[in-house]
């Protein structure tokens, strides 16, 4: 279905299909998709972007649900953070239906979607460091058929979405085992994250995996915590840790993903962080220590 609005030069293109939505793009180059339009409105009305012509994303019911696949979720960019929030998915990922439900007021949560979190790909997006800790990978289509790509691979800029591609689904194995996000804000109520924390346990094979968001541009994996706290954890026994271990593993992923400043290059002392930085630093050792925590608990 096509609309054109009167006295504006806008071409609005409602699909029902991915394949149509791939299609529309392909004969519209200059046109934009648009799933919720939280981020996409905004830049809009503060006159950021001007795009020629939009796809709707919001009548492909095929990217609006979930399917399992061989041990995976197989989840359609389409859900809304409102839809990952309820308990029956929050069943299935807990992590990232935390994240969900974290993610800005409720107007937000109804419109916003997965798919436009991911391609938005802002340091803040609360989804990006649960699917960075799950290792997410996301199936994409395109003119030239679908590709798949872990996601850390996009949120790094190491492959890039092509012109007229889709984010159709995301790929989210399936762990049955505890996971946890946890989010600081600068405000009281729903707000952006300043530092936000996913740990996903990955018993079968004996995996901590934690990602740190809203520090840095993307996700970041302080992989030697991982593996060290991972080192002390008994798998086939408790599964508990001592306080002193929760505070040394916070520590660690809070030091790896705010490091220390570097020596000058003339053998200078290395300067001091300030304390701005120091408090966020803080924020993440005590987000990653509380997630463990309670993953492990
Ligand atoms: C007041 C406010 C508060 C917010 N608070 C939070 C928060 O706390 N946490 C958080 O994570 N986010 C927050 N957001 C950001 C936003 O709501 C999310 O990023 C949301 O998930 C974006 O999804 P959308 O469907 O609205 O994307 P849109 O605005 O429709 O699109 C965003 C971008 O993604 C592209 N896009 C959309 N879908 C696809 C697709 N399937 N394939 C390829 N490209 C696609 C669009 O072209 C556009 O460039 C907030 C936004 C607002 C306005």
């Amino acid at each position: 279905m096509t609309t054109h609005a009167p006295h504006a030069t806008h071409t609005v293109t409602l699909p029902g299909s991915l394949d149509e939505a791939v299609a529309a793009l392909a004969a519209m180059p200059a046109a934009v998709p648009v799933a919720g339009g939280t981020d996409l409105m905004a830049a809009v009305n503060s006159g950021l972007l001007r795009p020629a012509a939009l796809v709707g994303l919001g009548r492909i019911s095929e990217i609006r649900g979930w399917q399992y696949q061989d041990g995976h979720a197989l989840l359609g960019a389409g859900l809304t953070h409102a839809r990952m929030g309820r308990p029956d998915f929050a069943a299935l990922i807990p992590a990232l239906a935390a994240a969900a439900r974290a993610a800005g007021p409720p107007q937000i949560r109804n419109a916003g979607t997965l798919g436009g979190n991911i391609a938005s790909a802002a340091p803040t997006g609360d989804a990006l460091p649960v699917l960075a800790a799950l290792e997410a990978s996301l199936v994409i289509a395109g003119p030239a058929g679908h590709r798949e790509i872990p996601v850390g691979r996009l949120l790094a800029g190491i492959e890039l979405l092509h012109p007229g591609e889709l984010i159709g689904y995301v790929r989210v194995p399936l762990l049955h085992a505890p996971q946890t996000f946890l989010k600081a804000t600068g405000r009281t109520g729903p707000g952006r994250a300043t530092a936000s924390v996913a740990v996903v346990l990955d018993p079968a094979r004996r995996m901590v995996r934690c990602a740190v968001g809203a520090v840095a541009p993307m996700p970041l994996r302080p992989y030697d915590a991982e593996h060290w706290v991972a080192s002390l954890i008994d798998w086939d026994g408790e599964r508990t840790l001592a306080p002193e271990a929760l505070t040394a593993f916070g520590d660690y992923v809070a030091a790896a993903c705010i490091p220390d400043p570097v020596p000058t290059p003339e053998g200078g002392e290395p300067g001091t962080l300030p304390p701005a930085v120091l408090h966020l630093r803080r924020t993440v050792a005590t987000l990653a220590r509380r997630a463990l925590g309670r993953a492990l608990a």
